[in-house]
């Protein structure tokens, strides 16, 4: 948890940010978000671009017509006010932003959680399911629930750094570090779900090292993908109850071989990630049914 920074500084380096990126830049025009916006970093603001999840939660200028407006908004100290209050679970002193965020992340992971109980990907009170907070946090399923009937109270907080529930008599689950690892690796994740579906737990046992997709239409579905002649490869690794050992390998591979758009445990199921819980939900909406795809050719080949 930082500590906010005195008006001053916050002041100079606002200033400091427009200098190098052009007042243009932090300015929401009528539905068009800015640019970039400024985050509270550890030590010194930030300014972000949209491609980094932390954009939306950042300060921004809503623009007026004239240009005097924006010194105006620092000049006044409402620059700085808003800072605080966006910033204020951050800071400690009201928190009211971070919980409706929480909540809305929430949400979605508890509709996520129906959605693949109705499609048969969560039995039993199996996988899991997370989202970033910010930088530092990610809110993550409680051990032992079942996901088809999750409630907002089903979630803690957990550090990314150590995977340690924030939460005082929450217990986050086995597998935690297997979610964490991948924010603490990838800044623009903003959401890892897990899923036990049976072509990904039957797909898995018939595959060693890795699973080529190729030919696919819907592998289109992934960021960076534009046709169907591109091979999606989805690494198998072995099953193991040592996740801290499972982790090291899942990135001993992405080292290696760069970001899969997910991966498969062996006898167990899928893990695949997003910037967004809709991105995520998606993506494991495609990686099934192109899982289901390649046992049916399986069975009739
Ligand atoms: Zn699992």
């Amino acid at each position: 948890m930082s500590d906010a920074l005195p008006r001053e500084l916050f002041d100079a380096q606002l200033r400091a940010i427009l200098e190098a990126h052009g007042a243009e830049a932090i300015m929401d025009r009528s539905g068009r978000p800015a640019a970039m916006s400024v985050f509270a970093g550890e030590h010194a603001l930030e300014a972000v671009g949209q491609d980094d999840p932390r954009h939306r939660y950042g300060l921004a200028f809503e623009a007026g017509e004239d240009e005097g407006a924006l010194e105006a908004w620092i000049a006044s100290g409402e620059a700085y006010d808003d800072y605080l209050s966006m910033n204020a679970c951050r800071f400690g002193c009201g928190a009211t932003e971070g919980v409706t965020m929480q909540t809305e992340l929430a949400e979605a992971l508890v509709e996520a959680g129906r959605f693949f109980f109705s499609r048969g990907w969560v039995p039993a009170t199996s996988s899991n399911f997370s989202a970033r907070l910010d930088e530092a946090r990610a809110l993550l399923t409680v051990s032992g629930r079942h996901k088809g009937r999750l409630t907002t109270d089903d979630f803690l907080r957990v550090a990314i750094d150590s995977g340690f529930s924030l939460d005082a008599g929450k217990r986050p689950s086995a597998e935690t570090l297997l979610h964490t690892q991948l924010y603490a690796r990838a800044p623009n994740i903003g959401c890892v779900l897990h899923t036990h579906s049976m072509p990904a737990t039957v797909l898995s046992r018939l595959t060693e090292g890795a699973l080529e997709l190729e030919g696919y239409e819907l592998a289109k579905a992934f960021p960076g993908v534009d046709s169907h002649e591109s091979t999606l490869t989805i690494p198998v690794f072995a099953n193991d109850q040592d996740i801290p050992r499972l982790a090291a390998r899942v990135d001993a591979w992405i080292d290696a071989n760069g970001l899969p758009v997910g991966y498969l445990i062996e006898g167990h199921g899928l893990y695949t990630w997003g910037a967004t819980v809709d991105d995520t939900v998606r993506h494991v909406e495609a990686l099934e049914f192109l899982l289901e795809c390649e046992l049916w050719l399986r069975r009739v080949g």
